[in-house]
């Protein structure tokens, strides 16, 4: 072995070492970027996932996506607080500052957080999304500032005295959502969206490409998705919830089924849901089958003129008898039964 292929070999280790260091650090910094509010997840190089964790102020989750010189943002949150921890790691991880905020849709806990990301970043929804959060918020949050901290005292109380652990993670979840009203109600400044589009618009990094896709009437009026193509990823949004019952009141079954079915056509390797784990296209699968087996029980129910005791009275079917939110099922039971027999 001559000098120069040592010096060759030398700086190919160097390289490698380098390499590998900055894949271990990454790892690692994506593991120690923590907050009370979330957990933080790669879904791919420079994509993450961040996970509401039970007690915090998140309660939807977010994803995070370099584009290369600018970061994306998707979802911010039902407290600012969480959504300043969101912010910080974002720009941790990225390296880059955040330019694109997204709001999947206007359900306040995917939407409050816009507050902490201005003036920098530019917010993006749905036209419909803008409208409806600017006719919803300002309403929501009196109506809040009246229920919210007696219904935290309740379930505070209720979270004492419960002994079932998975009802008591569900009420740790509940008092989250409730604190986090509570504390931000003073500070909350309705931020709507800069930009926004009717069917589908792609943000061009120099890194990757991320597409936006609108998907109407399921979850909500508007809902979107994004989709990042080369990694094939999507961040989903509240049109699929993994491991929990989804809430279903705000939108329409049908449509909802429509929408899924539309999603699974994409190239999916992992999607990151509104709420719950990561998961794949599988789980829109279960989604889907969740919908129409609520459909075929109404259906049955309505068929059997059950009264609105005998429905209080329905058990969950199985597999999602394991889901948590059972609280959601009750009443996404109740609206599809309403809705049904008008
Ligand atoms: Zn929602």
């Amino acid at each position: 072995m001559n000098s120069n292929s040592s010096l060759i070999d030398k700086t190919f280790m160097n390289t490698l070492l380098f390499l590998l260091f900055i894949l271990v650090s990454g790892c690692l910094y994506a593991q120690n970027s923590t907050s009370k509010h979330f957990k933080v997840e790669s879904m791919s190089e420079g994509v993450y996932a961040i996970i509401h964790s039970p007690g915090g102020y998140a309660i939807c989750n977010a994803g995070i996506v370099n584009l290369g010189e600018e970061t994306l943002v998707f979802d911010t949150f039902l407290a600012p607080g969480a959504a300043l921890d969101l912010l910080k790691i974002a720009v941790e991880l990225t390296g880059n500052p955040v330019k694109y905020v997204i709001n999947s849709h206007y359900h306040n806990d995917h939407i409050r957080g816009n507050q902490v990301f201005k003036p920098s970043a530019t917010i993006i929804s749905t036209a419909v999304t803008r409208e409806l959060m600017a006719e919803n918020e300002p309403k929501e949050i009196l109506q809040e500032q009246e229920y919210a901290p007696q219904r935290l005292t309740q379930l505070k109380q209720e979270y004492e005295t419960e002994t079932d652990e998975k009802t008591k993670k569900s009420l740790l979840m509940w008092i989250g959502y409730f604190e986090a009203m509570v504390e931000s109600h003073a500070i909350l400044k309705t931020t709507l969206p800069d930009v926004t589009f009717s069917k589908s618009l792609s943000i061009h990094g120099s890194q990757r490409e991320a597409q936006l896709f609108t998907f109407d009437l399921g979850h909500t009026t508007s809902d979107l998705i994004l989709y990042l193509p080369a990694e094939k990823i999507v961040f989903a949004g509240d049109l699929l919830f993994i491991g929990m019952h989804p809430y279903l009141a705000d939108g329409n079954t049908t449509h909802l089924v429509q929408d899924l079915m539309q999603l699974k056509t994409f190239d999916i390797e992992k999607v990151l849901p509104g709420h719950g784990e990561v998961g794949t296209s599988q789980d829109i699968d279960l989604m889907i089958k969740y919908v129409n087996q609520m459909n075929s029980l109404v259906e049955r129910l309505a068929a059997q003129n059950v009264s609105s005791e005998e429905l209080e009275q329905v058990h969950i079917p199985e597999p999602f008898d394991s889901w948590e939110f059972s609280n959601f099922f009750r009443l996404n039971l109740k609206f599809m039964f309403n809705s049904y027999a008008r």
